[in-house]
């Protein structure tokens, strides 16, 4: 990745003049089965541009009341689009139908608007947990006959699409915008895009620089991320099926471990389990032993396997669990 950064052929983006980001931007909307796609910083950045495309102030968005929008944006609905947002279902991060037209409302004056429903997949905070396809159908054609649109957080839509034997195109094929993490798991540095229609994405990019995201010679980082691409698709997605397996193995271990409470079974390349001792304290140990996890409650930690997390790395992580709770 480095290398392909030093020799990145570069322009100013903001006149559309990278051919690296717009062949990129070409590339992941292909993918994604959308007209267009629009390159950005960050997966934050993408997601409050579309929340800014869909609503106006005033509206409410129903979320999953464990998606990283309600959680880790930093209040962005209400600060930069001055929406609110209705989060709804269980820690599944999965809602029903039922949960989604139970909460649309707008027809009496004195009603928030609902205007736009928001899905993740996976669901970091439920432990990369799968959104499978016919739940997804199920939840647009509820959401469309309400007038709804619908957005997907995809940041880490490259492992559902690998967990699920379907296709990114596939599972985003429901939604009017999709944003999706190079940075993630894939292993990029730096870099987003979000998805949809043609006039979206010039919204978008309108947005994109209201928003302080209109990025010059970024071909540079355009390059790495293709790279994350090209290796995501290599030898029948490897890398993350690798990911994935590593996932269970170490899921499997801590099934074993008398100071763990709960294992949620990974879908993906994410691991939570509930300890005895505070998460703190675990994380301490295990950080000791050379393995970093985080965490996510009082009780609750989050162990995440990606690209640089080799076998040998998975072997020290499983010993230190002896040590860190035996
Ligand atoms: C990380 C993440 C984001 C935001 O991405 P950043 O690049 O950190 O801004 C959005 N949604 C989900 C589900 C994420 O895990």
């Amino acid at each position: 990745m480095r290398r392909a950064m030093a020799e990145a052929d570069v322009g100013d983006d903001v006149f559309r003049e990278d051919p690296t980001v717009r062949q990129l931007e070409e590339r992941v909307a292909d993918l994604l089965g959308k007209a267009d796609a629009v390159f950005v910083p960050s997966g934050v950045m993408g997601n409050q541009i579309a929340l800014r495309l869909h609503t106006q102030p005033g509206d409410e968005v129903v979320v999953p009341e464990r998606s990283h929008v309600f959680h880790y944006e930093g209040g962005g609905p209400a600060a930069l689009s001055g929406v609110q947002l209705r989060p709804i279902g269980d820690l599944s991060g999965i809602p029903t139908v039922e949960e989604v037209i139970n909460v649309v409302r707008g027809a009496y004056d004195w009603e928030p608007r609902t205007t736009l429903l928001w899905l993740e997949n996976t669901v970091n905070k439920a432990g990369g947990r799968v959104v499978p396809l016919p739940t997804i159908a199920a939840l647009a054609e509820a959401a469309r006959k309400h007038g709804l649109a619908l957005h997907l957080d995809g940041a880490r839509l490259w492992n559902a699409a690998v967990a699920l034997g379907s296709t990114p195109a596939a599972l985003a094929a429901a939604f009017d915008t999709v944003n999706v993490c190079l940075s993630k798991g894939l292993g990029a540095p730096i870099g987003s895009l979000l998805a949809g229609s043609r006039e979206q994405m010039t919204q978008a990019r309108r947005v994109r620089k209201l928003f302080g995201g209109g990025m010059r010679q970024v071909g540079v980082i355009a390059a790495a991320a293709s790279i994350a691409l090209d290796d995501f698709e290599r030898d029948d997605y490897a890398m993350l099926r690798a990911d994935h397996r590593r996932a269970r193995a170490f899921a499997d271990a801590l099934d074993s471990c008398a100071g763990v409470r709960q294992v949620t079974p990974p879908d993906t390349n994410i691991v939570l389990f509930d300890t005895r001792d505070p998460a703190e304290q675990v994380i301490a140990r295990l950080e000791a032993e050379g393995v970093r996890a985080v965490q996510f409650g009082p009780y609750t930690v989050r162990a995440t396997f990606h690209r640089d997390v080799d076998d040998a790395a998975l072997e020290t992580a499983l010993s230190a669990l002896e040590t860190a709770l035996a």
